[in-house]
């Protein structure tokens, strides 16, 4: 099969490689669709420990399964592999699970490529009429979906008179405003640095937009819910500036690892703080029907790219040149 191999930092291949074999339980999905991730770049970048080269990334996937008894199916992948019977799994967190694997880190390839192998317990079967590059888009999705119920879970009040903080404007972020608006919620703002991505987020008219590098800070101890798709030194600070007494700080983002917590601040106002990692069954398949369903809107922030040209792709995306939230690969198939 042809896929696009990480090799080095930076770099890049689209070669040939073994096709995968399925091992028991497991199905031979032909993949349509696969969504370049921030953790994708972050390993490019060589950041990522758990990614060493030579590896073919990619995660958020979706295909045609050709072997095993689903074959024929459209289906979308999740692409946590756990274990199934751990606690964890056994009471609907298998976010959580100890032996997670998650496809494009060893002992798993990733999806940039045109074959892939996954569990069939990790299929979700699509409506026939949804597009597969649509589709893709349902593991970063899940993430947002994930992080909004929580924030849901968690906030004393209804969404809809909620205020929520949005930090970042990639493909999560945009997607958090976009779940939170379909659940009734008027009153959101979200902060992006890179002034193509705000133009993509504001023409969703989900929420109102700002620059955090320029524009006025959101007003402090104000905001029932922040959510930070970004998760570094800088938009912690913020978020524990603009986090309302009582309220919730949900933290997805992993961009880095130290400071900008305001833990006294949280102790002595009460504030929530919770992190939130992936999904479970229940989002993804949540996801697939709120994207199916149109409740997201148009979803014309994305751009479909041949998985040949992915390199370029990756470049465009490291030098923050591409207005698009999510920039798909399609495999080249003639
Ligand atoms: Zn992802
Ligand atoms: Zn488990």
């Amino acid at each position: 099969m042809k896929a696009l191999v990480y090799t080095s930092p930076m770099e890049l291949e689209y070669r040939d490689e073994p096709d995968p074999m399925p091992e028991a339980g497991e199905a031979l999905i032909r993949v349509e669709a696969s969504g370049i991730c921030g953790s994708d770049m972050h390993a490019y970048y060589g950041h990522d420990e758990r990614r060493p080269a030579p590896l073919i990334l990619g995660h958020e996937v979706s295909g045609e399964v050709v072997s095993g008894s689903r074959k024929g199916q459209r289906v979308v992948v999740n692409p946590l592999v756990t274990c199934g019977q751990c606690d964890d799994c056994l009471s609907g967190r298998a976010n959580l699970c100890r032996s997670r694997q998650i496809i494009s880190m060893q002992p798993r390839q990733g999806a940039f490529s045109e074959l892939l192998r996954m569990p069939e317990r990790n299929l979700v079967t699509l409506p026939d009429d949804m597009s597969y590059a649509h589709a893709a888009l349902t593991e970063p999705v899940a993430t947002a979906m994930h992080a909004v119920l929580e924030g849901e879970r968690l906030g004393r009040r209804p969404m809809a008179d909620s205020r929520v903080l949005v930090l970042g404007g990639g493909a999560i972020g945009i997607s958090v405003a976009l779940i939170l608006y379909s659940h009734g919620c008027r009153n959101i703002r979200l902060g992006e640095t890179n002034q193509l991505r705000r133009q993509t987020v504001e023409r969703t008219g989900s929420c109102e937009v700002y620059d955090p590098l320029n524009d006025p800070a959101p007003e402090a101890d104000s905001w029932d819910i922040v959510i930070d798709a970004v998760g570094g030194a800088a938009t912690r600070e913020a978020s524990s500036k603009a986090v309302k007494p009582g309220g919730v700080v949900v933290h997805i983002g992993l961009m880095d690892n130290n400071g900008g917590l305001d833990v006294r601040k949280f102790t002595l106002q009460e504030v929530t703080f919770i992190g939130c990692y992936t999904y479970t069954m229940v989002d993804v398949r949540a996801t697939v029907n709120a994207l199916y369903s149109g409740a997201l809107g148009s979803l014309d922030w994305i751009e479909q790219r041949p998985l040949s040209e992915g390199a370029a792709a990756f470049a465009d995306l490291a030098a923050g040149n591409t207005p698009a939230a999510k920039i798909v690969l399609i495999p080249n198939r003639t």
